[in-house]
């Protein structure tokens, strides 16, 4: 399975500059010059002839990069006017060609440019120059195959960590069950996970509790900043202060991210699942305006994270994730099918008088609009458990008790737990 390690770089912020400088220069240069000879000569070049044009350019420059580093930077106008055409080809007539000229773009190294030794990975940086090392964590496997290597810059933190890809020659699992069970993402709690029969609601209070809190601390910096003099000695400070808040708060809502959706696919194997099927929400918030409330918690909701990390981590298990359309799914009654738009937590059947927890009814439905077409078509589970994910209560515990934050995940993902058995 191929994965990404972000890992520290002990660069000089200056040579990281410097490289990301080159390639967004050779990248731009392909762009400039397929545009001006459109332009002038009315020829659309071949990418051979403007790879030549470019290499013409570079050569004489002593560039420090590798040969396959440079050549990453040219093709990426080339995938870019792939996409754009097969776009145009499915029914997008608004793709366009790239045309815009980038000051900065990451430098990639291919595996050609990767030697590893000894728990080192030696970056090429062209013939005769000295080589850029990365020391690997003792936590990453041994039996390992470098796939490329990013310099990626992180504007949040203004920062350049690695993206190291590793193959690490585990083959994904096969699925130990063959049973469908449907997740309903949402704001409150970021998951129901269930089946016909019982779902399991998993809540994590500190991630609004966190989204709020990042909002007023915005605010907060906001309102300062447009009391100082731009410029300032302060105002500098506090810009970077905010940068550096920023940063904090993407770093452990990406953690929360994960611990989310580790919960969800722990969830899924031990209801022995085959198919996740998965509430699709991601034109949610498109030409929506229903306040500054609900417009923030809206945007400050990170379900496409989630779902990009229940899809990796599912499809290593030998599990498919299915989007399913979530339209009605969270107003439909599912024992009568009546339709009306739930108020608080509890929905409330004007009809049959049903009542049950909102967001089961919603994960329900989604199930039902999978299995029969439309949502209403299956009760609602009958037993409901409420779940933590993973050490996410850590966050809350650790501030300043001088405890160890560092806990590793020993659950072993095959071993079936008695009382999951019978779920
Ligand atoms: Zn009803």
């Amino acid at each position: 399975m191929i994965r990404t390690h972000v890992l520290p770089c002990k660069l000089r912020q200056a040579t990281c500059d410097a490289l990301n400088l080159y390639s967004g220069r050779i990248s731009s240069g392909i762009v400039s010059r397929h545009w001006r000879v459109l332009r002038h000569n009315g020829v659309w070049l071949s990418e051979k002839s403007l790879t030549k044009l470019s290499d013409m350019r570079w050569a004489s420059r002593d560039v420090p990069m590798h040969a396959h580093s440079i050549d990453v930077a040219q093709q990426g106008f080339f995938k870019a006017c792939k996409t754009t055409r097969a776009l145009r080809k499915a029914g997008g007539p608004e793709a366009h060609f790239p045309w815009r000229t980038k000051k900065l773009r990451t430098t990639i190294w291919k595996n050609t440019a990767i030697t590893y030794k000894a728990g080192t990975l030696e970056l090429s940086t062209g013939a005769g120059r000295r080589k850029i090392r990365i020391a690997l964590p003792q936590t990453l496997p041994t039996a390992l195959h470098c796939v490329e290597v990013r310099l990626v810059f992180e504007r949040t933190s203004g920062r350049y960590p690695w993206h190291v890809v590793l193959e690490n020659g585990t083959p994904p699992r096969i699925a130990l069950g063959t049973k469908t069970v449907s997740v309903d993402p949402g704001a409150m709690h970021p998951a129901v996970i269930g089946d016909a029969h019982s779902a399991t609601v998993l809540t994590c209070r500190e991630r609004r509790a966190l989204q709020r809190g990042h909002a007023k601390n915005l605010q907060a910096f906001s309102t300062t900043l447009a009391r100082k003099t731009q410029g300032s000695r302060t105002y500098r400070k506090l810009v970077q202060a905010k940068a550096r808040c920023k940063a904090k708060y993407a770093m452990v809502m990406r953690d929360i991210a994960h611990k989310i959706s580790h919960a969800i696919v722990v969830e899924a194997i031990h209801r022995q699942a085959q198919t996740i099927v998965y509430g699709d929400i991601r034109t949610i918030a498109d030409g929506i305006n229903k306040g500054k409330a609900h417009n923030q918690r809206t945007s400050q909701w990170h379900h496409g994270t989630v779902r990009a990390f229940v899809q990796y981590k599912a499809q290593a298990e030998g599990i498919a994730v299915v989007l399913q359309d979530e339209h009605y799914t969270s107003q439909t009654c599912p024992h009568c099918g009546h339709r009306h738009k739930p108020r608080g937590r509890v929905y409330t059947c004007g009809q049959c008088g049903f009542s049950g927890h909102r967001d089961v009814v919603g994960q329900i439905n989604i199930l039902s609009a999978h299995t029969f077409g439309v949502p209403g078509k299956m009760p609602a589970p009958t037993t409901v458990k409420y779940r933590i994910p993973h050490n996410v209560r850590v966050l809350r515990k650790c501030q300043g008790t001088g405890q160890t934050t560092k806990t590793v995940c020993s659950l072993d993902h095959r071993t079936m737990p008695q009382e999951a058995a019978g779920l």
